[in-house]
């Protein structure tokens, strides 16, 4: 959420980052309704003055009869500072409603447009694979050998939940414990998170979990919803709490189960893994005071290359533009894996996100820093990073070391882990 104060000092601003971010917000609205609800709280405090000196007056009255008629005035002085601050209350409300639908503002480098106008900024380490057969997708590859189950995730749980079968299990927890050991050597904490979390922890973050569009799964005549991404248990973690500064930046490495709706997502290119109701993903999350907050995103680019390179899966880096931000970032780094078995004669695919939300969840959360010997305390930032979402850099591994005779090879750093150099077909 973007700081009130600075909405009403510089709505034309606000108004122009919107509109890139093709979000329509009235931003006069926000603010006309709050010099109404200013005006309401000034009433509201009037009459609670006036109450209290009417009361005082009480004691001195000199009969009955102006006891009580002091006494009705107070309590007619008291409807109306109640009213005044119910009418306070409710502006709030909707100003509070508006201002949330606001993005975060946006970082001077981030191109302008939609989803086809992201900058590329580079490739990773491995080369696309030149193969002398026909590669085939992910999901011919698991049938090869016997790797993923939709039809009875679907009789199960419907369109878009699956079983993973054989090596892809193995696959699975190799990428997790490959991700969690290489965050953990790099100063990250290792946090199991739960897989649900309240309504407003979500919104705290930046998702809606209501609506028609929300890919938010909620549990009905509760507060609590299934979490679509670590970011949201990490950043509600700390929610209401004051961090030391000299403790940032509080770097962690969360693990969840992730669940989507993936409403309006039908149509897309989304064949078997790509785009599924439920997912393991190992998060990168940190808090950090404001000057910190570009490094780490930087820094949060870097170990998905490098993990991604680890992987030997060939990859580009794109700087996403301000139209397919969403809500919260105010820059957006994607990595985008060469997926060979991919349309037609292979794509690159989404595999990695991070983003710098600078100060705008750690608002709505209210997770804060101090600094000793400094009066007062200021919002941190908040980043996020995907380390492995693991369907996803399957497709990847799968598709771009298969093999002529249906075998695929294992990447060096999983093998430990998967504990075989080579998967070789079962069916
Ligand atoms: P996001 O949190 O939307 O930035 O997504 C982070 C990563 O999760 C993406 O880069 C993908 O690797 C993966 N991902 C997102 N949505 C899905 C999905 N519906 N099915 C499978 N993987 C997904």
């Amino acid at each position: 959420m973007l700081d009130r104060k600075f909405i009403l000092q510089n709505p034309e601003v606000v108004s122009e980052n919107s509109a890139r971010r093709g979000v329509s917000v009235d931003v006069q609205s926000i603010c006309e309704l709050e010099s109404q609800r200013l005006a309401a709280l000034k009433r509201s405090q009037e009459f609670n003055t006036q109450a209290n000196e009417t009361s005082k007056r009480i004691a001195g009255a000199k009969d009955n009869e102006e006891r009580q008629k002091l006494i009705a005035e107070g309590r007619a002085l008291r409807d109306q500072k109640d009213a005044a601050a119910a009418e306070q209350s409710e502006l709030e409300a909707k100003i509070l409603e508006l201002q949330s639908v606001l993005p975060n503002l946006t970082h001077p480098a981030v191109p302008d447009g939609g989803e086809e106008d992201a900058n590329e900024l580079g490739f990773g380490k491995t080369e696309k694979p030149s193969f002398d057969f026909k590669p085939i997708d992910h999901l011919a590859i698991g049938e090869k050998h016997d790797m993923f189950d939709f039809e009875g995730g679907a009789r199960v749980a419907g369109s878009g939940f699956y079983f993973l079968r054989n090596a892809a299990v193995r696959l699975d927890l190799a990428l997790q414990q490959f991700a969690v050991s290489f965050l953990s050597d790099r100063g990250f904490t290792p946090v199991a998170t739960p897989d649900l979390a309240l309504t407003s922890v979500l919104q705290g973050t930046g998702f809606n979990p209501r609506g028609p569009e929300t890919q938010i799964y909620s549990i009905e005549n509760t507060e609590l919803n299934l979490v679509a991404t670590a970011e949201i248990t990490l950043g509600g973690m700390l929610s209401g709490q004051i961090l030391e500064s000299e403790k940032l930046p509080l770097k962690l490495c969360g693990l969840s189960h992730c669940f989507r709706t993936e409403a309006g997502a039908a149509g897309r290119a989304s064949r078997g893994l790509y785009r599924v109701h439920q997912f393991t993903k190992i998060e990168m999350f940190a808090f950090t005071l404001p000057e910190q907050s570009d490094a780490i995103h930087e820094e949060m680019r870097e170990l998905e290359c490098e993990l991604f390179d680890a992987l030997e899966v060939p990859y580009r880096i794109v700087d996403t533009a301000a139209g397919d931000l969403g809500g919260p970032a105010y820059r957006k780094y994607d990595l985008e894996a060469w997926m060979p078995g991919r349309g037609d004669g292979g794509e690159w695919g989404e595999v990695t996100s991070t983003s710098n939300c600078t100060d705008y969840q750690a608002r709505r959360l209210d997770v804060r820093y101090k600094t000793a010997g400094q009066k007062g305390t200021q919002y941190v930032h908040t980043l996020n990073g995907t380390a492995v979402a693991t369907g996803r850099a399957m497709i990847a591994i799968l598709e771009n070391h298969q093999r002529a005779d249906g075998s695929v090879g294992v990447p060096k750093v999983l093998q430990p882990w998967v504990g075989k150099e080579v998967l070789e077909p079962i069916a």
